[in-house]
Formats: C-alpha cells, structure tokens, sequence
C-alpha cells in the first residue's frame, strides 16, 4: 500500500516542518484535528502492566476533552466541528483519539468506536494515540483499512529512547517495543507519529540527542515534542517537591529543542512541539508567555544559529532530504 508524506520539509523561513504547512500541501481546504475521549483505560493503569501509570500522568491534564466523556463520541465530534469552524474558519476535520490508549479494547469496540467518528459529516482522517506496546497485528489491519478512505495516522508514545528512562518515568515498555510497533506499522498506509518528552528525569543535552538519531532511524512521518511538567496528583509532583526533578525555564527549553529538531529528518513534520496542559493542574514550570511567542522564539533562535531542522540529522547526506531549504 502506498503511503506517502509527501514532498519535503524545511524551509528558510519557517526552519521546521509545521503540520499545518503539512496539511496545506495535502488538503485544498482547512483541516483540523478535534480530540476525542472515546472511553478507553490505560494497560498501565487498570492493573495488566502496573496501576499507578507513567510518572507524570494526569490525563486530564493534557486532554482537556477527558471530561467529556458524558458526550457521546459523535457529539465530541460535532462539538469540535462547531467550536473550529467558529474559531479557525476549519473546513474538514481529522478525529484525534488523543486520551489515554486508544487500542486497549477488543477489536469489535476499537471499531466501532472509530466508526462512530469517521461517520459525521466533514471527517477526512483519524489520529489514533497509543502505547507502542498495546497494538496487535489485527488492530493495525482494522487502522490500515481506513487509510484507504481517511487520512490515517496512529501516534505512539516513546518519550526517550533510554530504557533506564522508560523505566524510572514506569512507561512499562521499552524502546524496542516501540521499534517493533513502528516495524509492523510501516507498509499499511498509516502514517506514524512519534511523541518524545525533553527534559525527563536524569537526562542531559547528549541522552535527548540520542533520542533524536534514534528518532531519525526509525523513518517516521511526524513528531510530537514536549516539554517535561509536573502535574497535580502525579508521582512525579512528589519526586519535584522531595527536590529529586527539575523541570526546564523558557531560555533553557528553546535552544535545547533547536538542537533536538537540527538532529531530526526534514521530511518529520512537527505536530507540536511543546506540552500543553490545563493550568489548573500545573505545578511546574510555569511559563507565562503565550505559545505562539514560544514559537517564534524557536524560530529565532534557528535563525540566529542560521541552522534548520534535519540539518545535524546524521541521515542528511545519506537520502538527500533536505531539498528544499
Ligand atoms: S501510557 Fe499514557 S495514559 Fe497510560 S499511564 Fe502513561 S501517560 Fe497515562
């Protein structure tokens, strides 16, 4: 099956590869992406894997939809669909099953639950996040299916790629599980997102670069980075207040992420590159700039290097894939 990004990557001007400019190139029209709660649990918290989940998980903190659960899957989507159009002037959607693990069901509910999105009116894809470590064979079948109709992507939390990381942060999966995951997508017509977290616990500049070349390596579509915060209720928060984690000021965040992207394939496109939480249950850090001020101080901060994403990307003479710059 043919599945392809498209034409690459960076430019001059923007120096990372947005998703918006992404979704441009492949739709004549505007696309957004609505979350949707769709019900689903966690392997690492309902006691299969462990219960007490990844170390700075608060769902609810990061997936502003996850008290909406009382909503019925199509009336998330139809709500999304209203709240961007209004905003955004937002033509055609893409349902983004974003809480908790979207493939952590019987097949039979899997589908039926994605079906209830890819029915509504204006839903030209589906983003499926997940764990690297919970997607069988048949589920990826049941996904690849839709990539003939929808623009179809599954997103896969790796966060690092160290497993003394995966294991102190209790990811309860190690990388391989993720280059497995990644291996048996490939070739169905799904595009593949990865999503990393800077700044875990006990990682310095060279550990995330590391992530980064192994990122490359892996010839995925689109990246998700974060930040690393601190969320009310967590472990994490404990391990912050006992003084054992730090988490990073803007100045500290901006050109570490410069050098992350500069070790990133071109043709990735970047579908964030922050976390983003609601800010009642953040701890730390606090950071009072808006996000798109945070963006362009990314993008000077490249324009001051005069450097690009992909351009330490040890994959660059190799495939020629910056073209475009
Ligand atoms: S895999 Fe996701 S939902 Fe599950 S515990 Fe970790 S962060 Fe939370």
């Amino acid at each position: 099956m043919h599945r392809n990004v498209g034409d690459t990557s960076c430019n001059y001007e923007e120096r990372y590869y947005p998703f918006s400019r992404f979704l441009k190139k492949k739709f004549p029209f505007k696309v957004y992406k609505i979350p949707v709660n769709a019900g689903f649990t966690c392997p690492n918290m309902s006691g299969e894997l462990g219960s007490g989940g990844c170390i700075y998980c608060a769902n609810e903190s990061f997936s502003p939809n996850v008290k909406e659960r009382r909503l019925s899957i199509k009336e998330q989507v139809k709500a999304g669909k209203e709240f961007l159009k209004k905003r955004y002037g937002a033509e055609k959607f893409i349902a983004y099953f974003q809480s908790f693990t979207n493939t952590y069901a019987d097949v039979n509910v899997l589908k039926e639950r994605y079906e209830q999105a890819l029915g509504e009116d204006d839903i030209v894809g589906i983003s499926i996040g997940t764990r690297p470590d919970c997607v069988s064979d048949e589920v990826l079948q049941l996904i690849s299916g839709y990539s003939r109709k929808f623009h179809t992507w599954i997103e896969y939390g790796l966060q690092s790629m160290h497993d003394r990381t995966l294991i102190k942060i209790n990811r309860g999966h190690l990388f391989n599980d993720c280059e497995d995951a990644v291996n048996r997508t490939k070739g169905l017509g799904i595009f593949i997102c990865l999503h990393v977290i800077l700044g875990l616990p006990d990682e310095d500049r060279e550990d995330m670069i590391k992530t980064a070349n192994a990122v490359s390596t892996l010839n995925i579509d689109g990246l998700k980075v974060h930040h690393l915060y601190v969320a009310k209720n967590t472990a994490l928060a404990d391990e912050y207040f006992n003084g054992n984690v730090k988490t990073m000021s803007i100045e500290e965040y901006v050109p570490l992420v410069v050098d992350f992207l500069e070790h990133i394939p071109a043709n990735v496109t970047i579908q964030r590159l922050m976390g983003d939480t609601n800010g009642k249950f953040l701890i730390s850090p606090i950071w009072t700039l808006s996000k798109s001020k945070i963006l362009e101080l990314i993008k000077n901060e490249f324009n001051r290097r005069g450097t690009f994403q992909g351009s330490k990307c040890f994959r660059l003479a190799e495939n020629n894939l910056i073209q475009e710059v």
